[in-house]
């Protein structure tokens, strides 16, 4: 049997369910397929760091800007659905290098308008008490926020259903109907569904999704772990404290293991440490060596937490491009397919400004944001063996 709609989205995670929601508050028929339950893949597996701080002066950071803007703007009333939290980061940094780097940054990043406060050593105490009096500087970012992730992406879901949205959980995407180059629609586990536009947010199979339609989308799984102590007393850790080698991190491409401390508290009282980066496909084995680092380097960095039990930790894979950018607009390869996939470590962050521009350009609404940067056709046919060797 064939259904139809007006756009299909293929994905249930953060992504997926802010596209059903901006598509379904312009008015579209939407229809989500979803091959698992919903927020089944990365998003629910991650932290929900809404971050300007970590991103420099670029489309990226334009596009976390936007997004924070929909976010504090029209999803501002359901914004306690989801755990919003004013949060604030701080980065810091033991070494007069790394604090000359801290400073230039800043200052970058104040010109194109983000609010940074330069924190000099003897003031850290005041926005963290606990934090090692071995750090020497650090940058305050009050624009940082955070969402609890899997919140987010099923009352986005639940918000676009209201407005008449089809959720399919549990029906895989795998293939698509055509009319010659043209996407119309797609094939599922569960029988086709005829559409004029789908949205492939399939997140870090997005690159499979993309060659069942003949098109190469390079992204690629980097895997992260997160571990979560045990509860402590309220407020130990007040904001998203962060080395700042970890922007280092975060911009590089080596496939082997990087490791840089990433931790904030929650309103429970437990504490979440980040965050490892490496490049080794979907393998799935724990490591008990990287977890062992993170909470060393996390303990360097608030001394308190050496005495903290771990309580349990995870892993996910986070939905990688060689350059770092996600992949957001029409495929001119394959008229009729969207993407809105490729955000990294930043998805859930940039999920909101992701699907409300994505939305503009496929209902023909004005811009508010150049989505040139993210085109998905920008790789080239070159690196699909690159994504198929990696996956
Ligand atoms: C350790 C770690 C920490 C992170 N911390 C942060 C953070 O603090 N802030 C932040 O913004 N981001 C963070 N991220 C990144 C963030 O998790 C991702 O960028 C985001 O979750 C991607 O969302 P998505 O909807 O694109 O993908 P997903 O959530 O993976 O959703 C894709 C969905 O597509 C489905 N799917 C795949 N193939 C098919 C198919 N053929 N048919 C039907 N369905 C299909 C999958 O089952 C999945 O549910 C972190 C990631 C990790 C690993």
């Amino acid at each position: 049997m064939t259904i139809g709609a007006d756009v299909v989205v293929i994905g249930a995670g953060a992504v997926g369910a802010a596209c059903a929601y901006f598509a379904s508050a312009a008015g579209l028929r939407v229809h989500v397929v979803e091959r698992g339950p919903i927020v089944a893949g990365t998003s629910s597996a991650c932290e929900g760091n809404l971050l300007v701080s970590d991103k420099e002066a670029g489309p990226e950071l334009d596009l976390a800007r936007y997004s924070r803007e929909v976010f504090t703007g029209e999803l501002a009333p359901f914004a306690r659905l989801w755990e919003f939290e004013h949060k604030g980061g701080l980065v810091v940094t033991r070494t007069p290098r790394g604090a000359e780097a801290l400073t230039a940054r800043a200052r970058e990043q104040r010109e194109t308008g983000i609010e940074v406060t330069d924190v000099v050593g003897a003031d850290l105490a005041d926005y963290e008490p606990h934090l090692s009096p071995a750090m020497l500087a650090g940058a305050y970012y009050p624009e940082d926020s955070q969402v609890q992730p899997m919140l987010l992406a099923a009352h986005l879901l639940r918000l676009a259903r209201e407005r008449g949205a089809i959720v399919s959980t549990h029906t895989e995407v795998h293939g698509f109907r055509r009319r010659g180059d043209a996407v119309n629609g797609v094939r599922t586990s569960r029988g086709d569904i005829d559409a004029a536009a789908v949205i492939n947010a399939a997140g870090t199979w997005a690159g499979r999704v993309a060659e069942l339609a003949g098109v190469a989308v390079p992204v690629l799984p980097r895997k992260g772990f997160v571990l979560v102590t045990e509860p402590l007393p309220p407020r130990t850790i007040r904001h998203k404290v962060y080395d700042g080698e970890y922007v280092a991190n975060v911009l590089s491409s080596e496939e082997g293991l990087q490791t840089s401390p990433v931790v904030e508290g929650t309103d429970a009282g437990t504490v979440l440490i980040g965050s490892s980066r490496e490049r080794v496909g979907f393998d799935r084995t724990v490591s008990l060596p990287v977890m062992a680092r993170m909470a060393t380097q996390a303990a360097a960095l608030f001394p308190r937490l050496a005495s903290a039990r771990i309580m349990r930790s995870y892993f996910g894979f986070r939905p990688y491009c060689p350059d770092h950018l996600p992949v957001i607009g029409a495929d001119p390869r394959a008229p009729g397919l969207w993407h809105a996939t490729g955000h990294e470590g930043a998805g859930i962050g940039l999920s909101a400004g992701t699907a409300k521009a994505l939305v503009a350009a496929l209902t023909g609404a004005p811009a508010a944001i150049d989505l040139t940067p993210f085109a998905p056709e920008r790789f080239g046919d070159n690196v699909i063996r690159e994504a198929a060797h990696v996956g």
